[in-house]
């Protein structure tokens, strides 16, 4: 049957939307911008398009980030964001209507989560179906969400960091802090000019983060150089910077997110709580990807921490296999339509 129903899983991400087909993985993976006419509020590219469009545009041109914070800012914007993606993913001249899945996060009101489910099925979906981000994250990582144990996932992305334990297909235990990659990102930007009174962007910041930055001082210390503005002569200048310097920059943001970490086990009940720390800490996210990330939260929790094999598709999977088992996971998705 599932050969004549389109379905489609999206991982509507503050950093990047992904497309999931079940069947056939990943088909897109782009950022969540999109480009804005400032004259007519027009959409005039999304995604890449949009992204290529940032930085080298006259000024009635914005690039807007629809998913700022984890919330939906501008539900028109997301639905148009929506309908293109859809139409890229099953092409626009297509005979069924898709069934849509989409991943919000845990703490979205039900008038967001309305508003979500109306931007899918104004953009072309036959039904819409949400599921939120740290269950389907789960999914995606295989922890078998079902059972009745508690399971620990953290999921760390580009604007939000989210932390849910999760037993018998529900979330137990929550929180959700508005801390994580962009925030690093900036963190980053303010240490280098304060420490070198230079000023980059915070695009090089996060390219800085990705290529040598890490969440504890590594054995192994890593160096690049960055090229910024020098803020006295106000000339290009490039230092050479260190992976310590990146920890040192970050320490205030990876404190709140081990502290949501904390909270939330505070609050999760103490059976439960055991599961967890029989079973470890599993993360998700582009965020995890920092180096030692792991580390630092096995040392300060003291449960033992795994990064989710490909992290930063949990997500999207999640809402994939999420809809091609629409009944096992019946409890856990919301909204239906
Ligand atoms: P979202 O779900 O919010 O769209 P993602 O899960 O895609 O976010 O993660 C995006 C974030 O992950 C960005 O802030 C990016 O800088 C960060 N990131 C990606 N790869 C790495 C890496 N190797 N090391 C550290 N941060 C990374
Ligand atoms: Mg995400």
């Amino acid at each position: 049957m599932s050969f004549f129903t389109k379905k489609i899983g999206i991982d509507l991400g503050t950093a990047t939307v992904l497309v999931f087909l079940p069947g056939r993985g990943i088909v897109i993976n782009e950022p969540s911008v999109v480009a804005i006419s400032t004259i007519d509020k027009r959409v005039l590219a999304v995604g890449d398009d949009a992204k290529e469009m940032v930085g080298r545009t006259p000024d009635t041109i914005i690039a807007s980030k629809p998913m700022k914070d984890g919330v939906i800012a501008d539900y028109k914007i997301t639905e148009a964001m929506l309908r293109y993606f859809i139409d890229k993913a099953l092409g626009s001249f297509r005979l069924l209507k898709p069934e849509v899945m989409i991943a919000v996060p845990a703490g979205i009101t039900s008038t967001e989560r309305r508003a979500v489910i109306d931007a899918a099925m104004a953009a072309g979906a036959k039904s819409a179906y949400i599921v939120k981000e740290p269950i389907a994250a789960a999914i995606g990582a295989n922890i078998p969400i079902g059972s009745a144990s508690g399971h620990m996932i953290v999921d760390i992305g580009g604007g939000t960091s989210e932390v849910a334990v999760i037993s018998l297909g529900g979330i137990v235990a929550n929180a959700c802090v508005k801390v994580a990659g962009n925030k690093f990102d900036q963190a980053i930007t303010e240490y280098i000019r304060k420490k070198y009174n230079l000023a980059i962007g915070e695009q090089t910041a996060e390219q800085v983060k990705i290529a040598i930055g890490a969440a504890k001082p590594l054995a192994k210390k890593l160096v690049t150089q960055i090229r910024g503005r020098d803020m006295i002569t106000g000339l290009p200048k490039n230092i050479e910077i260190g992976s310590d310097d990146i920890t040192e920059a970050i320490q205030n943001e990876l404190k709140g997110i081990v502290e949501a970490i904390k909270s939330v086990l505070a609050i999760t009940p103490p059976e439960l709580a055991a599961d967890v720390m029989d079973k470890g800490i599993v993360m998700s996210g582009g965020s995890s990807l920092l180096r030692d990330f792991d580390k630092l939260i096995t040392e300060t929790i003291g449960v033992y921490c795994y990064i989710a094999e490909d992290p930063q598709l949990c997500v999207a999977k999640g809402t994939g296999v999420a809809l091609d088992n629409l009944d096992s996971y019946k409890r856990s998705i919301l909204g239906q339509k």
